[in-house]
């Protein structure tokens, strides 16, 4: 068994897809310490709108953790829904425009916990193939029958709606996958004509916002909302770990999903309340994320996203991620390993995350870079390579 496990990591280490876990010693703003006593400018974080170490939410954290202790000690079915879950829940459904949210553990559990509401055998579901990890699983352990589609493309799932309601009873439940801003590759889902193709072959629809929201749209509400299509789309997914700067996934729509959800959502239904404490920062952070707070860093956030692309070459950023296609894992990881030792931690993203010969460098701004770093870090990836250019060639 021992020895299996080891071919098996020799096999990755081959493949230059072998991974490992590296401590962080200290994170201040986007300055982040490793083990070896060296200090690097985070690329690499989610956390886009510098709220996981503000000060503001640290003293709310605190604040919450002396009135509600650090555990829930129970399932929200239980006895583990506290005041501060149905108030994030109620500020979660007001941010959103729907009728009500339901918070999970994690953005992954809130996938799995449609996948075993939502969707079941008799479902079909096209997905978008850049869709995340988490929709995938979540697919898949629903037993659906399972249709993916070119990412964003449009024909390609016109095609596959009518294939569906072609080949099954008219009753069958269609389902739409897809997400708002995509985690790789940063860009955006045509939300408008994917909408107006759901409604044409009576479907449904759920969109994870994961990425855009606090980025995109007032009080960034996300796309759905700077689209108008708020009311349109069936099933609002959502993390509270990436802009919001705390924890957790949230799940958002009707009255019905939300109920639906919390009768059979496994993820929800057999796992620990989160913490209430952790509940009432996420509540305080989403208030400053729509108030004047979040709108000035939003706007820092757009003008360092949009110095980077311009300085990188890259297309016009529509969100903070900023990946630049490199090609092969080893030279994604040669080029990550380069910004390194001049100070930068960037990821290289490969396989299975992406596909096959994709691999790139995903960079993304936060509100918590100056525009001094950004502008030497775009000098360090120039530098970089026009090195590993003049090596190869
Ligand atoms: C991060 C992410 C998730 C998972 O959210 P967590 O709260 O980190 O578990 C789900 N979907 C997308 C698109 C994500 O980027």
């Amino acid at each position: 068994m021992e020895s299996d496990w080891q071919q098996e990591l020799t096999r990755l280490e081959g493949l230059h897809l072998r991974r490992s876990l590296q401590t962080l010693t200290s994170c201040k703003g986007p300055i982040i310490g490793l083990e070896n006593g060296r200090s690097l400018i985070n690329v690499a974080s989610n956390d886009y709108l510098d709220f996981a170490q503000d000060p503001l939410l640290r003293e709310a954290a605190q604040q919450a953790v002396g009135e509600h202790g650090v555990g829930s000690g129970s399932s929200r079915l239980i006895c583990g829904t506290t005041g501060p879950h149905v108030a994030l829940e109620e500020a979660l459904a007001a941010f959103k425009g729907t009728e009500t949210a339901l918070t999970f553990s994690s953005g992954y559990a809130a996938a799995m916990g449609l996948g075993t509401a939502i969707l079941d055998k008799g479902t079909v579901v096209l997905l978008d193939k850049l869709c995340h990890a988490s929709l995938i699983d979540a697919c898949r352990l629903s037993g659906a029958t399972l249709r993916v589609f070119r990412h964003n493309d449009l024909e390609k799932l016109e095609a596959l709606l009518a294939w569906a309601r072609r080949k099954f009873p008219p009753s069958t439940e269609v389902v739409i996958v897809t997400e708002s801003v995509f985690s790789m590759d940063g860009d955006c889902a045509p939300l408008a004509e994917m909408v107006a193709l759901k409604e044409r072959y009576s479907a449904r629809m759920v969109v994870d916002e994961a990425h855009a929201i606090g980025v995109l749209g007032e009080g960034g509400r996300g796309l759905a909302s700077k689209l108008g299509l708020t009311d349109r789309i069936e099933i609002h997914m959502g993390t509270m770990s990436k802009a919001i700067g705390v924890s957790g996934g949230y799940l958002a729509g009707s009255t019905a999903l939300r109920d639906l959800l919390v009768n059979k959502a496994r993820s929800f239904i057999y796992s620990t309340a989160p913490p209430p404490a952790l509940a009432a920062t996420a509540t305080v952070a989403l208030e400053h994320l729509q108030g004047p707070v979040g709108d000035n860093r939003r706007a820092r956030l757009w003008a360092l996203a949009e110095a980077m692309a311009a300085g990188l070459d890259l297309p016009v950023p529509q969100s903070a991620i900023l990946p630049m296609l490199v090609g092969e894992a080893s030279a994604a990881l040669a080029l990550a390993a380069q910004l390194r030792e001049e100070g930068y931690f960037v990821p290289a993203i490969r396989y299975p995350t992406v596909a096959r010969g994709q691999a790139r460098l995903r960079f993304t701004v936060t509100a918590a870079h100056s525009h001094t770093q950004i502008d030497e870090l775009v000098s360090a990836v120039l530098r970089c390579r026009q090195l590993a250019h003049e090596e190869s060639s």
